[in-house]
């Protein structure tokens, strides 16, 4: 039997703010409104661990809509700042913890058995 690999990356909103950005459109800092995002990979939509952040900005002015901004020196000055006032959801890190949980507990039994004898 085939079962197709389902795997890739998925989008999570995990803030929103305003913030003065570079708007492409009017060549110019302005206000916009930021929607942030983590990026995760999955496979078969379990999530593996997270990624990069991006951005949806709408600029208040001119109203340009961009989606997938990268959050970086292109974008905003204080980048990041923003990077880390939004951190990435906490299910983004099942994958890393079912992989880093069998080597935790090992080391526990290990520490136990030193301690023990
Ligand atoms: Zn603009």
């Amino acid at each position: 039997m085939f079962i197709p690999l389902k795997y890739g990356i998925e989008r999570s909103p995990i803030g929103y703010g305003e913030y003065l950005v570079r708007c492409p459109h009017c060549e110019a800092h302005q206000w916009a409104e930021m929607l942030v995002s983590s990026v995760y990979s999955h496979i078969y939509y379990i999530p593996l661990y997270p990624g990069d952040k991006d951005a949806m900005v709408v600029c208040k002015k001119c109203g340009l809509k961009r989606y997938g901004v990268p959050i970086n020196a292109n974008l905003m000055t204080d980048y990041m700042e923003v990077r880390r006032q939004y951190r990435h959801k906490w299910f983004s890190y099942i994958g890393v913890s079912i992989i880093v949980l069998p080597f935790v507990i090992w080391l526990i039994f290990l520490l136990i058995n030193v301690v023990t004898n």
